[in-house]
């Protein structure tokens, strides 16, 4: 028995071999211009010969990855969050590097070592490099990463930590993804770029699998923090795995969490296109220009009736308190997002609906935005006298 991919491209269709030199649809990229998402995104179509494991969909053979602390992240029940009865906070906090972009890094690695490759080079705003950076070195390949000056010190440090290159820009992501571009086609480096390389929307669509398998079927709802949009793209690309393979009957509900300050996905799925935003958000994570997975992740909103819903920086800042007192997990201000946008929308939710909210960073990742919400001791006792 075996399986076979390919990529297909999502925008015409047209099918190519996978290999590391390929990365965007050589036709429809032509037709790339700066201030829009990337053309010609590659999806990897599957097809088997006989019985197999849907754990078994990669372009890899399963003995290729990595035996890293990747993925298979606790799903468990949000007692007091809110009215519902199937509330679930699935959570990524607890990956290797502390984020959900481990899953993308870890495929992206093991492809790299299947072919010999030896350095990965990628733009990021703070998890993805952080996350490819701890990979890579547990894998033993070389990580250079780009990384806006404003990046939150913590994942810089991460990054340093891990032993990867760190390439400081004065600039935005923006700047920084298409910096990173440019110097891993001069050096014929394999790029790990959030959406180019097709690679990180198929390691990210692991969560949906899970889902599927911990819940012991699709769930209804499945609430998603967007930036890139790449998150988004992979747990569609997840269930439709599923779907194509009859294992589930129909597409869960998933709603596109954005912050008011980064906005293109949701208000090109109000106005039927995209239009130039800039961003600006306490959640650092989710703070894109242009959403790189834009085309495809709103091609993928529209054909499963998805949803979006913005959430302000306040309403993520108080979700993520809450998420901390109420249920013990302290998560990053983009990963709480995911539970802003529920609070906004639980009204809407038949009250037997099973949902899952992915919580996709650690809290201790932006220290500044954690201490936006608490309070410190006014003073240092010397005794118990003088506490009030
Ligand atoms: C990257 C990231 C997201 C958003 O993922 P996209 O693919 O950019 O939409 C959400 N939360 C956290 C913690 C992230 O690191």
């Amino acid at each position: 028995m075996s399986i076979q991919s390919k990529y297909v491209c999502s925008e015409c269709g047209k099918e190519f071999e996978i290999t590391p030199e390929l990365m965007v649809c050589p036709f429809c990229s032509q037709k790339q211009k700066d201030t829009e998402p990337l053309r010609g995104i590659l999806e990897i179509k599957y097809s088997a010969d006989g019985p197999f494991n849907v754990e078994e969909l990669l372009p890899l053979d399963l003995e290729d990855i990595p035996d890293l602390p990747v993925g298979n992240t606790p799903l468990w029940k949000a007692e007091h969050l809110g009215a519902h009865k199937h509330l679930y906070l699935k959570d990524d906090t607890g990956n290797l590097t502390g984020s959900f972009k481990d899953r993308a890094s870890i495929l992206v690695a093991a492809f790299a070592k299947k072919h010999q490759i030896n350095e990965v080079v990628l733009a990021s705003t703070g998890n993805a490099g952080s996350s490819m950076a701890g990979i890579a070195a547990a894998c033993g390949i070389k990580a250079t990463i780009f990384l806006p000056k404003t990046a939150p010190k913590a994942k810089m440090i991460q990054a340093l930590q891990y032993g990867a290159h760190v390439i400081s820009v004065d600039g935005n992501y923006d700047m920084a993804f298409d910096l990173s571009l440019g110097y891993s086609k001069k050096h014929k480096l394999l790029s790990r770029n959030t959406a180019y390389n097709p690679l990180t929307i198929e390691g990210k669509k692991s969560v949906a699998i899970e889902l599927f398998r911990q819940f012991g079927n699709a769930p209804d709802y499945v609430f998603v923090p967007v930036g890139d949009g790449v998150i988004l793209s992979g747990v569609y690309k997840g269930f439709k795995d599923l779907l194509q393979f009859e294992l589930i009957e129909k597409m869960p509900t998933v709603v596109a969490v954005q912050a008011e300050g980064s906005a293109a996905i949701h208000n090109a799925l109000r106005d039927g296109h995209f239009t130039k935003c800039s961003s600006n958000t306490v959640a650092d994570s989710i703070a894109v220009d242009i959403p790189r997975c834009g085309y495809y992740a709103l091609k993928n909103l529209q054909k499963f009736k998805g949803q979006s819903v913005l959430v302000s920086d306040d309403e993520i800042l108080i979700a993520q308190k809450e998420l901390s007192e109420k249920a013990g997990l302290f998560a990053e201000p983009a990963a709480a997002a995911s539970y802003a946008g529920y609070k906004k929308t639980q009204k809407g939710i038949d009250p037997n609906a099973k949902i899952a909210l992915l919580i996709t960073g650690f809290g201790l990742k932006d220290i500044d935005a954690a201490t936006k919400k608490i309070t410190f001791p006014k003073k240092s006792i010397k005794s118990i006298e003088e506490i009030k």
